[in-house]
């Protein structure tokens, strides 16, 4: 049999990890970023569910574990800091996870262990798919006559919407989210404090494997609009009155290189495949941190994507195999209830004590069943599919 070759846009999670289970199942695999070198930084992300196997068979378990970013658990804080109250941790899927990592530290362990011969180009993006995912131009004029086009390249994707135009559809949920890191005091512990307060306000403190604090501020907003600047200059006055650590977080995120600035938009699509040509990760099916579990989905989906193109005589069946597959799990994580959104951003001083009392009655013994299942995301009872001629 010939060997089949694959263009991967985007070298982040997604886009790694198909890289590295086309080439295990024989593939020859060509990786185009846009960045000029390896994209690093980035916050938290998890390993849940069916990742956590995925990552077992890439036998990457202990490289990402060694990476954990030394989270020992979640507290909700109050203004002076105090624990009101605290989420269960224990077991692999708690609400701090068994694994948790850095996402810029989980890309590059997976980009450190691809398969030999995977071939990286950086500084590169695609200009034109033709032929149905057979002929690729890009932005400097390199062209591959390829069999299979993968699309990774996150939630702005520009591939993706120059091939799938309208089917793309994007839904605003309403809130803004500041990420960065920050210089760690001595009052910094080893949990992830967790502070809500009136106006659609909550602030995160999150220790992590660098000596930092990563922190995050979200709100109910729009910043869809404003660049990184003007998007800090808007969290300021709108965290004026916040309380708690919103001034050092804000101070700190002025002087970070390391901010990186979303508003929660989770894409739709009717099919994440057309001829040759498919999506993964983010650029598919955002989830957003609201639904949680992207990275962790983004993994999967190269197993699950190499796994169908293995079984399958065409491409075009392998991918629909592939859709088949992970669809129920990222239906799974983008439909949660609309409710959510106003109860855990409360705005007024009735909503966050209903809040506060809400977290008490969640974080019991009692209703710890029904927490856990909170959550757990990227699960499935079902087995992964056979992955044929693993090199
Ligand atoms: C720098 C960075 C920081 C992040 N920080 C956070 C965070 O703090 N918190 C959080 O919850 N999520 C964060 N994310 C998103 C998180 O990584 C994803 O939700 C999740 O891990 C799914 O990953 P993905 O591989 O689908 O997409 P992403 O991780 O978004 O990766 C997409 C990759 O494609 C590249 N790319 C984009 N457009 C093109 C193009 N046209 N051609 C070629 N390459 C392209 C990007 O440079 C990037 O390397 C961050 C992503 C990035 C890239």
């Amino acid at each position: 049999m010939t060997t089949r070759h694959a263009v991967v846009s985007g070298a982040s999670i997604a886009g790694l990890s198909a890289a590295f289970w086309l080439r295990r199942t024989g593939w020859e695999v060509t990786v185009l970023e846009r960045a000029e070198e390896f994209r690093d930084g980035g916050q938290n992300v998890d390993v849940r569910g069916t990742a956590r196997e995925v990552l077992d068979l890439m036998g990457l378990t202990e490289a990402v574990r060694e990476q954990n970013t030394t989270e020992t658990g979640t507290v909700f804080v109050d203004s002076a800091g105090e624990v009101r109250a605290e989420l269960p941790s224990e077991g692999p899927d708690g609400a701090t996870a068994e694994l948790e990592v850095l996402r810029g530290d989980f890309a590059r362990t997976i980009l450190r262990h691809l398969p030999a011969g995977v071939e990286m180009i950086y500084g590169d993006t695609i200009s034109s798919v033709e032929g149905d995912g057979t002929r690729v131009t890009t932005a400097s004029g390199r062209t591959f006559d390829t069999d299979l086009v993968v699309i990774a390249e996150g939630v702005r994707s520009t591939t993706r919407d120059l091939l799938f135009g309208d089917a793309v559809e994007r839904r605003d949920l309403g809130i803004a989210m500041v990420f960065g890191t920050i210089p760690r005091t001595a009052d910094d512990d080893s949990r992830w404090r967790w502070y809500t307060t009136t106006g659609g306000r909550q602030i995160h403190l999150r220790p992590d494997n660098h000596g930092t604090t990563r922190a995050m501020l979200a709100c109910t907003d729009n910043l869809t609009r404003l660049d990184r600047k003007e998007a800090l200059a808007h969290f300021r006055e709108r965290y004026a009155d916040a309380g708690w650590q919103a001034g050092r977080v804000l101070d700190g995120f002025d002087r970070s290189e390391d901010v990186y600035v979303d508003q929660l938009t989770q894409i739709r699509m009717p099919a994440w495949h057309r001829g040759r040509v498919c999506l993964a990760g983010d650029a598919a099916w955002c989830v957003t941190p609201m639904g949680g579990g992207g990275a962790s989905l983004a993994l999967i989906s190269g197993y699950v994507l190499a796994a169908g193109l293995s079984g399958a005589r065409r491409v075009e069946d392998g991918l629909a195999a592939y859709e088949e597959w992970i669809r129920p799990l990222v239906d799974d994580v983008q439909n949660f209830p609309r409710w959510i959104v106003p109860f855990a951003y409360p705005r007024t001083r009735l909503g966050l004590g209903l809040r506060e009392l809400a977290d008490k009655v969640l974080t019991s013994r009692l209703f710890a069943p029904v927490t856990a299942k909170m959550t757990q995301v990227a699960a499935s009872d079902r087995a992964l599919p056979p992955i044929a001629a693993v090199r």
